[in-house]
């Protein structure tokens, strides 16, 4: 057999997510998984029930449309309308995919020429690293730094060479929970039309903002035919698990990545796709009691955190809190999480390994919140022994 390496020298170094290895270490030791980040109840009955009965009903059993049902197409189309004022055309505006992490492969694979510079926030969610390099393009990190993580957008500005394709975007930001101002987002925005840049939007946690509210970059000025928004339904609806997720975008950038996801997975999750139609057309109240209960978990797991001895960055959005391990003396986020679930039974993520920049996020430590209220107690009361 030949020497030559099997796997792809564009993924060498990304073996398994850390998310993978994080879970399957709370597994093995019993541990309170405060790693990755997934909901430990179900999302509304009634949405369950909704899936079940399509199932049942014998629909999307089969293949559905490559674009997503007409149902849940219509139904994104008038979300973007509703939180926005947004209007995107169900028919060739909207795709279906399956989770945001395929729109994001597909907008890589489809927009992206090899050679081509991407500029993304530093810490990067995993995937964007892979998909980035998948389609043999180059990611140009703009650093984030604590402890309030804004964009410094003189440096980005700065970074912006011929070969810049888009920026990749990610508001509200994992790990860090830093939302995008609206001036942030209006200096991002001219600056995209400037240069010329289309931007990807990462807006899956669109519904858990904190302080102030979620602001699309496709709403403004010139940014409409240059911006692919994606988000999905795991984070606002609790099923992580199905798999749904959505692009809304111009005709032109809807036909691209489209043109790429019809050869990642074709099509997915047809029943789940009727039961998140339902999902996107719940009350206000709804929304605003997911947002209320997951503020009051943040404020838990905070106070709980700063109580044990960490040092705690308060996000503004998503259902993360980063936090730096210095106060015990610890360097190594990485050796930190591996040791944790043995030195007190909870598993975190370091996101030392979400950075290119190996000193900038060296000692930062992530906890989700997305728990019962008694296990984060739990968790709190477990890391308090950290102290000594
Ligand atoms: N982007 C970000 C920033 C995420 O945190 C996640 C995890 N939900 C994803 C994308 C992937 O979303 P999905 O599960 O819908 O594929
Ligand atoms: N988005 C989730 C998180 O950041 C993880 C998803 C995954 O396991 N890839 O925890």
């Amino acid at each position: 057999m030949s020497t030559r390496p099997l796997l792809n020298r564009r993924l060498n170094g990304m073996g398994s997510t850390i998310f993978a290895e994080m879970s399957a270490l709370a597994t093995a030791t019993g541990a309170i998984n405060l790693g990755q980040g997934f909901p430990d109840t179900d999302g509304p009955a009634e949405i369950a029930e909704a899936a079940v009965r399509a199932i049942r009903e014998g629909r999307g059993n089969q293949y559905p449309p490559g674009p997503g049902i007409p149902e849940l197409r219509t139904a994104i189309a008038e979300h973007q309308q509703r939180f926005y004022g947004l209007g995107y055309d169900p028919d060739g505006e909207v795709l279906v995919t399956a989770g945001a992490t395929e729109a994001i492969a597909a907008a890589m694979l489809a927009l992206l020429e090899p050679g081509d510079e991407v500029i993304a926030f530093e810490p990067f969610y995993d995937s964007y690293a892979a998909c980035i390099a998948m389609a043999g393009a180059t990611r140009v990190p703009l650093t984030l730094r604590a402890p309030d993580f804004r964009p410094d957008l003189d440096l980005l500005r700065a970074k912006v060479t011929p070969r810049t394709r888009l920026l990749l975007l990610n508001s509200p930001h994992n790990p860090t929970g830093m939302v995008l101002t609206p001036d942030e987002l209006t200096a991002i925005a001219e600056l995209a039309c400037e240069r010329d840049l289309l931007v990807v939007t990462d807006e899956v946690y669109e519904h858990l903002v904190f302080d102030g509210a979620h602001h699309p970059i496709a709403a403004l000025p010139g940014m409409r035919e240059r911006t692919v928004s994606i988000s999905s339904a795991g984070k606002t609806f609790s099923f992580t698990g199905w798999k749904v997720g959505w692009v809304t975008a111009s005709r032109e950038l809807v036909a691209a990545v489209r043109t790429a996801k019809q050869y990642l997975t074709y099509v997915s999750a047809g029943p789940f796709q009727y039961a998140v139609a339902e999902a996107l057309r719940l009350p206000d109240s709804y929304y605003a009691g997911f947002r209320a209960d997951l503020l009051r978990k943040r404020d838990l797991l905070d106070t709980g955190l700063r109580a044990a001895g960490f040092e705690v960055y308060e996000p503004q959005g998503t259902y993360f809190i980063t936090t730096d391990i210095t106060p015990f003396g610890e360097k190594d986020a990485y050796a930190f999480c591996r040791a944790l679930p043995e030195r007190c039974g909870v598993v975190a993520i370091p996101n030392s390994v979400f950075y290119d920049d190996p000193d900038a996020g060296r000692s930062q430590v992530r906890f989700t919140f997305c728990k019962q209220d008694a296990v984060l107690a739990d968790a709190v009361a477990r890391l308090e022994r950290l102290g000594g």
